[in-house]
C-alpha cells in the first residue's frame, strides 16, 4: 500500500534516495526480460536526495520521494517522449504535462517512459516500433495496451504507481491482462494537457497502479481544473457505499470470464446486503462501429503536425502498419463527400449511448461487466483486425458515454503453464469518480 510506504518515507524509515535506487537497480536488471521501460530517467537518485531534504526540513509534498513510470505520450520535460513510433523515435520533450507537474509538486519522481503501442493505435503491445512488452504475469501471452509498459511495469514492481492514456480501453484492457489496476476517470476530470493524443473527444490520462486505493490517491493529486485544457473540469462527488444497486451488463463474452465476474458480485453483494440484477441495453452492441469512427477522424486530424518539419519524421513514412491504416482510413472519411455519413453519424450514435447510459445510471448505483470479453492470445498468434478490435468491446462504452471506469483484477483462469489474470470493470455515473474508486476497494 502506498500510504504505508510514504509513512516510512517520511518518518525517515525508508530514504526516498533508496526507495528510487531499488527500483532503477530492478529495472536494470530485469528490463531486458520484459522491454517495458523505452527511457530511463539518469538524474532520479539525484532528485530523490533533494526530497529527502525536503522530508527533513518538513517541507515534501504528499507523494515524497515515491517513483512512478510515465507512458511514452504524455510530455516530461527532458524525457524521450515516442509515442513507441520511429516517427517521434529521438523526440525530447520541452515541457511537462500538467499532470507531470502536479504529481512532482507533489514530489513524486519520475522513473523514465514505458513502452506502448505506437501512438497509443492498439490492443495487445504489438504495434510498439520498438519491440512488444513481455506480461510479467503471464509471460507467453500480450500484456494487452495500449498501455502496456504501463500496466506491466506494476505487475513488475518497477514503480510505485504509473501513468497510462485510454481512449477506448488503453489503460483497462491492460490493467485486466496484467492483473492490477487501471482506472479512467470521467472525461474532462484530468488535464489531457502535454498527451499526444490519439482522439481528442475520448482520450483521457489514468492512474495505474496495485490498489484502488493508491490509484485512489493518485487520481487526488491529477484531477481538477486546468487553464491550458478548456474541457477539463473540477468533479466533486460524495456518494456513499449505501444499500447500492448494482446492474449486471450482458453483453458478448466469454462464459468463464462472465461467471467469475458474477460470482465475485455475487459474493460482494451477500457481504454488503447490495443487489444486484442483470440487464441489457439495446445500442451498447454499436460501440466498436461507433468508437472507431470517431478515433479515425481525430487521430488524423491530430497526425496532420508530424509532416516532419516541426517534430521528428513525416509520419505516412516512418509509422507502422496500424498507424497507416488509420491514416489512411480517417482522411477518407473525412473527405468532404462523405459528411454526415461517417463521423457525423458517429457523434449522433455517442449521444445515444450517452443518453442510454444516463438513465441506467438512475436505476443501478454501479454497473459491471468484464473488462476483456476473452482471453489475452498468444506472442505470435495471428489475429484478424476485427477480432483486435473487439477486445475494446466492453471499455470503448465509457469513453463514448464519458463516464468513469475501473479495471481491478477478479481472479485468474488456469490454462497449461500459464494462470491468466482476469479483469473486472466497474462503471460509475458521470462525475462519480470517488465513487467509484470507493466501490472498488469494496470488491478487493
Ligand atoms: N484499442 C483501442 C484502439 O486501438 C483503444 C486504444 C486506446 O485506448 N488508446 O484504438
Amino acid at each position: 500500500m502506498l500510504a504505508q510506504k510514504i509513512q516510512l518515507i517520511k518518518n525517515g524509515k525508508l530514504k526516498a534516495e533508496e526507495n528510487i535506487k531499488n527500483f532503477i537497480h530492478k529495472i536494470r536488471n530485469e528490463n531486458k526480460k520484459y522491454n517495458i521501460v523505452l527511457h530511463l530517467n539518469e538524474q532520479a537518485v539525484d532528485e530523490a536526495k533533494i526530497i529527502d531534504k525536503k522530508i527533513k526540513q518538513g517541507k515534501a509534498g504528499k507523494l515524497a520521494g515515491l517513483g512512478f513510470l510515465v507512458k511514452s505520450n504524455i510530455n516530461v520535460k527532458g524525457m524521450i517522449c515516442n509515442c513507441a513510433s520511429k516517427t517521434l523515435e529521438n523526440y525530447k520533450s520541452g515541457f511537462n504535462a500538467t499532470v507531470i507537474k502536479k504529481l512532482k509538486n507533489e514530489d513524486a519522481i519520475v522513473l523514465g517512459m514505458v513502452n506502448m503501442d505506437e501512438f497509443a493505435c492498439g490492443s495487445s503491445g504489438e504495434t510498439s516500433a520498438f519491440g512488444v512488452t513481455k506480461n510479467p504475469r503471464a509471460p507467453s501471452r500480450i500484456p494487452g495496451g495500449s498501455s502496456s509498459g504501463s500496466a506491466a511495469a506494476i505487475a513488475a514492481e518497477f514503480c510505485d504507481f504509473s501513468l497510462g492514456s485510454d481512449t477506448g480501453g488503453s489503460i483497462r484492457n491492460p490493467a485486466s491482462h496484467c492483473g492490477v489496476v487501471g482506472m479512467k476517470p470521467s472525461y474532462g476530470a484530468v488535464s489531457r494537457y502535454g498527451l499526444i493524443d490519439l482522439s481528442m473527444s475520448l482520450d483521457q490520462i489514468g492512474p495505474l497502479a496495485k490498489s484502488s486505493k493508491d490509484a485512489s490517491l493518485i487520481f487526488s493529486v491529477i484531477k481538477g481544473k486546468d487553464e491550458y485544457d478548456a474541457m477539463s473540469q473540477e468533479v466533486k462527488d460524495n456518494k456513499e457505499l449505501k444499500n447500492l444497486k448494482i446492474g449486471l451488463l450482458s453483453l458478448e463474452a466469454d462464459k468463464e470470464i462472465t461467471k467469475l465476474v458474477e460470482n465475485k458480485v455475487k459474493a460482494v453483494c451477500q457481504k454488503n446486503k447490495w443487489t444486484y440484477k442483470s440487464f441489457s441495453l439495446p445500442y451498447t452492441d454499436i460501440g466498436i462501429q461507433t468508437y472507431y469512427p470517431i478515433a479515425y477522424t481525430e487521430f488524423y486530424s491530430g497526425t496532420r503536425k508530424f509532416d516532419g518539419r516541426k517534430y521528428g519524421f513525416a509520419i505516412e513514412e516512418t509509422c507502422g502498419k496500424e498507424v497507416l491504416r488509420r491514416i489512411i482510413g480517417g482522411e477518407e472519411i473525412s473527405k468532404a463527400e462523405f459528411t454526415g455519413r461517417y463521423y457525423q453519424k458517429a457523434l449522433q450514435a455517442k449521444k445515444l449511448l450517452q443518453q442510454e447510459f444516463a438513465e441506467s445510471f438512475e436505476k443501478f448505483d454501479l454497473i459491471i461487466t468484464p473488462t476483456i470479453p476473452r482471453l489475452p492470445h498468444k506472442f505470435g498468434e495471428k489475429i484478424s483486425i476485427e477480432d483486435m478490435y473487439n477486445y475494446d468491446v466492453l471499455t470503448v462504452l465509457a469513453n463514448i458515454a464519458e463516464f468513469p471506469a475501473i479495471s481491478i483484477p477478479c481472479n485468474e483462469i488456469i490454462e497449461k503453464n500459464d494462470s491468466i489474470p482476469i479483469g473486472m470493470q466497474l462503471m460509475a455515473a458521470y462525475g462519480h469518480d470517488n465513487f467509484l474508486l470507493n466501490c472498488a476497494q469494496e470488491f478487493e
